[in-house]
């Protein structure tokens, strides 16, 4: 593996030290542009690593260790990674695949994040985890902070979703809750500042994103998409997006896999959002994406952050890409759609990509024959609310097999011969 030997920022490349994992870019904050920091490494990464040894490793994200900032031996591990691309041709939508994220260990794309944030923790000597998140990332950090004998205290607020308190709880984490949102990060920025625990998620604004050596785990879902497509990337590559986390990560592991001649081009790249703050910063040519706060929240809580992030907005501009501003009663059908069509139930936020590829079809911007694939972020049971919503109650039936065909008629239009 190759050793990790400085941060860098991802807009200016300004270098700092390997410990300055808790802290942005000083020189763009002065600018207006807070950026985060990225790991950089002593030798190339991969180098020396034959493109197809990974096949023969134990099925983890640690597989591809020679492109991670440590071992496989030293891994806080729970088996993430290693999730299906499954081609989609029921949606109506074209060459689509589904990067399907939900297979994690949590149930999220966040626990390969977490497992590389909670080995450096351990490098690092943490003591205590500290996670500001409701969502996917507080419940990956609790899990992997249980695997590796770390406390961990998750800062979340009132009104959180239901599953996902009930599943951070399951991890052993201290959950703490706030009656303001904004004061989960002032609190966490004390425990960072004042007693030195370890962050995985962002706990400052303007965010810039997540725990740098966290974010190098995303890298291999461009490793695992490359591989699943015997090495012809797609011409698109989907997400949702809210600070960008996994965006920079696949950006960064396609890039990576570029410079070893393993791939001969990189895809570009597109944020789904529901903000429009991306969108608005790629219009005007702005270093930061602008704060664009909603009327009233999105149904995806996952990426419901009013304002983007400087390394998202970078990933699409060196990409080639595009960010689509998505629409609540899009998601809605989507994830409707997606459970019926496909089998895969995902949480509203994980959507998102179908929605965009469907208007970029339509614009032209990706073309009729172009290949896409959408990363699926997390499974549906950390938020059931769509499907309470969108679809009709199920019917009580008395009576037999004739109440029955009524009620399969009346309530889902189904007649059987
Ligand atoms: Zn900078």
């Amino acid at each position: 593996m190759p050793i990790s030997s400085a941060l860098v920022c991802v807009r200016c490349g300004a270098r700092y030290p390997t410990d300055h994992f808790a802290q942005d870019c000083p020189a763009c904050r002065t600018i207006g542009a807070p950026a985060n920091l990225t790991v950089a490494y002593n030798s190339v990464p991969g180098d020396g690593f034959a493109r197809d040894e990974a096949a023969r490793r134990p099925a983890s994200m640690w597989r591809w260790e020679a492109f991670l900032p440590a071992s496989a031996s030293e891994a806080v591990s729970l088996g993430e990674g290693n999730t299906p691309l499954l081609p989609a041709p029921a949606l109506g939508l074209g060459d689509v695949w589904i990067k399907d994220e939900s297979r994690n260990p949590t149930w999220s794309f966040k626990d390969r994040l977490a497992s590389a944030a909670l080995t450096m923790a351990r490098r690092f000597g943490a003591r205590v985890i500290a996670s500001s998140s409701s969502g996917n990332a507080g419940a990956a950090a609790a899990a992997y902070a249980a695997k590796a004998g770390l406390p961990c205290v998750v800062f979340t607020f009132l009104g959180a979703s239901p599953p996902l308190m009930a599943q951070m709880r399951a991890y052993g984490a201290m959950v703490v809750v706030v009656e303001d949102k904004a004061d989960r990060w002032r609190l966490q920025t004390a425990g960072v500042r004042e007693l030195g625990w370890y962050p995985t998620s962002a706990f400052f604004g303007p965010v810039v994103g997540s725990n740098p050596y966290g974010m190098e785990g995303y890298k291999t879902i461009a490793f695992e998409i490359a591989e699943a497509l015997d090495w012809q990337v797609p011409d698109w590559c989907v997400l949702p997006v809210c600070y960008g986390d996994a965006l920079f990560g696949m950006w960064k592991g396609f890039e990576e896999l570029k410079a070893l001649g393993w791939i001969d081009r990189t895809p570009r790249l597109v944020a789904a959002e529901v903000s429009g703050s991306i969108a608005a910063a790629m219009a005007s040519g702005e270093p930061m994406p602008p704060d664009r706060p909603r009327n009233a929240p999105s149904i995806a809580t996952s990426i419901g952050a009013s304002q983007g992030t400087v390394q998202a907005l970078e990933v699409l501009r060196r990409s080639g890409g595009a960010a689509v501003t998505i629409e609540d009663d899009e998601l809605a059908r989507w994830v409707v759609t997606l459970g019926a069509r496909e089998g895969i139930w995902a949480e509203p936020s994980s959507v998102a990509p179908f929605a965009a590829i469907e208007r970029l079809r339509a614009s032209g911007v990706i073309a009729a024959d172009d290949r896409a694939v959408a990363l699926l972020t997390a499974s549906g049971l950390k938020d059931t609310s769509v499907i309470e919503t969108a679809l009709p109650p199920a019917p009580v039936v008395r009576g037999g097999l004739p109440d029955v065909m009524k009620a399969l008629h009346g309530v889902y239009g189904f007649t059987d011969g």
